[in-house]
């Protein structure tokens, strides 16, 4: 596999101003690949080639757009074993997990091609007409994190390049490799300038929040950093979309089969070792089932094959990085200090790479930290519940919204108590779904704003009325 990266500013591919960093293949603690490592001038350079290409780019027609991103999806398509490989390298992932990865990019990538930006004729009347168009906003900074670099990356960009606008793209430090080689992809097909990639440290984001000449940011990562961008975007009003993680708790009502629903249960838990921004990280049962969920949810992690995704037969890969795993493990243990029962794993797996195996801790409540906080990796605490009111009302206790569920055998009345719950999602009878004709974010301080479907289609946009008096 080439483990070359470049820059790509202006249409051409750069090394990197500073020296450039090692990113570190999570399941053997090793270096995959030298990342370029770009300068604020660097990511100047970006800017200004960005802002150039939109002159032009933006006048391109909807037809060459739509097909200009069907023959990316084709090429992303092409490559999908070699992306693929990447991303289970640089992120650790298991290869089924990271070829749906790609795969669910060429799709969402289709998707966009797909939409039409609307023209509204707001009124007609004999001596009036009034119009809403829908224009780009200019110069989109994309800054991805490190779950799910190259779909998310493919979130970003797509729709930003649909409806007219040019791009920086800026990945996260741990997982930029796939990132480069997306953007390598798309450049094979846009005129220079249309898409760049600024690699590097926390500088770049920084100053990518503040740079005048950037019109949106989109970006998914932690509050912490989105609340960072928000201050930073003020000086010229930047459009912004936050997506910013959730604690999401899932209800299951108490006339649920367990057989039928404890697999989901474990599936949208631990979603790529639990590291997916609407995974359900924390799990509300009602005590007359608490035992049952108990033995079974561990019954399956007990199942996960753990190890290098590369391996044959392996179906759960390390954590990410050393600071999550750090954050991980540190939950646990102040989980276990205040008296909740590790039902399985609850240690770090000895050795190279960052593998922390799927666990439950059962005997635990509201008010410890691994309920209250992101866990963000493969834990899942099960909390038991008596009243289902007190259940939302322990799920809306929190500063986060993204998403929720219930489960039930009777889906009518799983929806009446999932529509109670504060999130920009509420899921019955399963949860994480996400598919790109729907509308995907999150309230509270999981962020504002949309991806997906036409609504996230349109945040790439600003209005434009046309009120014409005949
Ligand atoms: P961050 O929010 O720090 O990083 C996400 C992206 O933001 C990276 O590209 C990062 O760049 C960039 N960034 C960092 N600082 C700034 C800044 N000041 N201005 C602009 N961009 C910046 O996430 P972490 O990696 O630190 O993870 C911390 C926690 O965030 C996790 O434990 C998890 O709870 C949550 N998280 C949520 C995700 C989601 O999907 N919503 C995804 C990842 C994490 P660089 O890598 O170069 O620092």
């Amino acid at each position: 596999m080439n483990k070359h990266f470049e820059l790509v500013i202006d249409g051409k591919g750069e090394a990197g101003a500073e020296a450039c960093f090692d990113v570190i293949n999570p399941a053997t603690a090793e270096v995959v690949a030298q990342c370029p490592c770009g300068s604020t001038e660097q990511l100047d350079q970006a800017v200004a080639a960005a802002k150039q290409a939109f002159v032009s780019w933006r006048r391109s027609s909807d037809a060459e757009r739509r097909a200009l991103l069907h023959r990316i999806a084709d090429d992303i398509e092409s490559r999908c074993d070699e992306l693929a490989r990447l991303i289970v390298e640089e992120q650790g992932k298991p290869l089924a997990l990271a070829e749906s990865e790609v795969m669910g990019g060429v799709a969402w990538t289709r998707y966009n091609a797909e939409l039409d930006i609307p023209v509204e004729v707001v009124e007609e009347t004999s001596d009036k007409r009034i119009e809403l168009h829908r224009k780009p906003l200019g110069v989109v900074a994309s800054i991805t994190p490190w779950n799910w670099p190259f779909m998310i990356a493919v979130w970003h960009i797509m729709p930003a390049l649909r409806t007219g606008n040019t791009v920086v793209s800026k990945p996260s430090e741990f997982t930029p490799l796939s990132t480069l080689r997306l953007v390598e992809i798309i450049n094979l097909h846009v005129p220079p300038g249309v898409i760049n990639i600024v690699t590097g440290a926390a500088a770049i984001g920084a100053a990518i929040t503040e740079h005048s000449f950037i019109n949106k940011i989109i970006f998914t990562g932690s509050t912490q950093t989105g609340q960072h961008i928000m201050r930073g975007a003020a000086g010229n009003l930047k459009r912004l979309t936050l997506e910013l993680g959730g604690n999401d708790a899932g209800i299951v009502l108490p006339d649920t089969h367990p057989a039928q629903v404890c697999e989901d249960i474990f599936q949208a838990a631990f979603l790529n070792m639990g590291q997916t921004c609407a995974a359900l990280k924390r799990l509300y049962v009602h005590e007359s089932q608490y035992q049952d969920f108990c033995e079974r949810l561990t019954r399956i992690a007990e199942q996960q094959v753990v190890g290098n995704g590369l391996d044959e037969g392996v179906n759960f890969g390390p954590i990410q990085n050393a600071r999550q795993f750090d954050k991980v493990a540190k939950l646990v243990e102040d989980a276990k200090q205040q008296g909740a029962t590790v039902l399985c794993g609850g240690e770090a797996i000895k050795g190279a790479g960052y593998f922390y195996p799927p666990t439950i801790v059962a005997n635990i409540t509201d008010g410890t930290a691994l309920v209250d906080e992101e866990q963000f990796g493969p834990v899942l605490p099960i909390i038991a519940y008596r009243d289902v009111n007190d259940a939302v009302a322990r799920a809306n206790a929190s500063d986060s919204g993204l998403g929720g569920s219930v489960w039930s055998s009777d889906s009518d009345a799983a929806k009446e108590i999932a529509s109670q719950l504060e999130s920009g999602v509420s899921w019955v009878n399963c949860h994480a779904q996400i598919q790109p004709n729907t509308p995907f974010g999150g309230c509270k301080m999981s962020g504002f704003g949309v991806e997906f479907g036409l609504e996230g289609l349109l945040e790439y946009t600003s209005h434009h009325l046309l009120y014409v008096n005949k």
